[in-house]
């Protein structure tokens, strides 16, 4: 028998992949019902592509919004565009809970894998396990210190604050991205006419609604203020890698594994392309095969890592320099086809090392 621990997207995802597989697996979660948080909202293709291998591909279709491009501006003016349709790259947003949602209803859809909400692995439980042990238990894995597994842990030193709103500005499905020498401003769109406002936080401006009002003003001139928002969520993004994925009969897997900065959108999707991996070598994998996964979706997430990292740092320079240096670089670069062509790639995460679907 498999155990996942953790029912977020990426163990969740495991337990559809192993269902459909025909497999018998059991699914804890601490957590009774849905977090409210919207958190990952970006779906690439190639998740899309491992989504549709257990028939869910349509259902998130319909549920999210396509992100045809991506708008680019440095201190007001437009630098140029990424357009994902010309290379059929287009990301999926989906709130999180979303997900979260399909993937449960997709799994009560099998018999063989079980879901226990409201029951927490601990180590009493996981002495009475039978079988691997796969920790989808998130950044902070209960299992992952448990096995005493090192982390690598690396702070970026910026901070943002975020929040959804409606979208009254009717910028449709386009995402947008501004820079300006006061720090970064990124804005999302999402289904039911919502938007996903994000700020980066310089000098002392604390965590609040004002300064992310504030900064949505300064760097795009919008007035946001009066509306109705979905909870306010600030975050300091960090890097973590843990040493080895498994230990004795224990497999990491998703953000327990490793971690990465939001900006950019690539950690769940990072999570899930480890769950298509892994549930390729269960139920009994060799230690040959863990230590190929453990290989390959390190030096997959080291690459994923590098880029959302050169993203943000280019992103989050402030002071008029690094502005002026940065509006030559975009303007210049978003006016070449080719170039435009491997940035929607880079963020469709289309050219990493990953599993391959049938
Ligand atoms: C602001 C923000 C925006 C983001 N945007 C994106 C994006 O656009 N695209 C993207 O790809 N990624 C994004 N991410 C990252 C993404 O949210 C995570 O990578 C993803 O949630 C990881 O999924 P997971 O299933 O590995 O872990 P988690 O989502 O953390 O799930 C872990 C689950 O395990 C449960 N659990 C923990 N301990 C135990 C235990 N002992 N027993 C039982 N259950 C336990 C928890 O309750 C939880 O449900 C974003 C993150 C943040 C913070």
């Amino acid at each position: 028998m498999i155990t996942i621990v953790g029912a977020g997207p990426v163990g969740l995802l495991l337990a559809c992949l192993l269902g459909k597989q025909g497999r018998e697996a059991i699914l804890f979660e601490k957590r009774v019902g849905l977090p409210s948080s919207s958190m990952a909202i970006g779906i690439t293709p190639p998740s899309l592509e491992i989504l549709e291998t257990i028939d869910l591909r349509d259902r998130f279709l319909q549920k999210g919004v396509l992100i045809p491009r991506a708008r680019v501006f440095e201190s007001g003016k437009p630098c140029g565009t990424v357009d994902f349709r010309r290379s059929e790259d287009e990301i999926l947003s989906l709130p999180q809970f979303g997900t979260l949602s399909l993937l449960r209803e997709r799994l009560s859809e099998m018999k063989n894998v079980r879901l226990h909400e409201g029951v927490e692995m601990t180590p009493e439980r996981l002495r009475a396990c039978k079988g691997p042990v796969i920790a989808c238990d998130g950044a902070d894995s209960f299992l992952r210190r448990h096995c005493g597994i090192p982390m690598r842990q690396h702070a970026y030193g910026v901070s943002f604050v975020m929040a959804d709103f409606e979208d009254r500005e009717y910028l449709g499905q386009e995402a947008r991205l501004y820079f300006s020498p006061r720090g970064a401003v990124e804005s999302f769109p999402l289904p039911a006419g919502k938007r996903r406002w994000i700020a980066q936080r310089t000098g002392n401006a604390p965590p609040t609604l004002e300064t992310l009002l504030h900064r949505v003003q300064d760097a795009a001139g919008f007035d946001l203020s009066g509306r109705e928002h979905g909870g306010l969520h600030p975050f300091t993004p960090r890097r973590t890698l843990a040493r080895t994925f498994f230990h004795r009969q224990t497999i990491l897997c998703g953000d327990a594994a490793h971690t990465m900065s939001p900006i950019g959108g690539q950690g769940m999707n990072t999570g899930f392309a480890d769950a298509f991996h892994l549930s390729r070598i269960l139920p009994e994998p060799t230690p040959e095969a863990l230590r190929r996964y453990t290989r390959e979706r390190q030096r997959a997430f080291r690459a994923a890592a590098r880029r959302a990292a050169l993203g943000m740092w280019l992103g989050t320079r402030t002071g008029t320099p690094a502005s002026r240096a940065r509006r030559l670089l975009l303007t210049s670069a978003l006016h070449r086809p080719r170039i435009q062509t491997t940035l929607a790639r880079t963020f469709a995460m289309r050219n990493l090392p990953r599993p391959r679907t049938p």
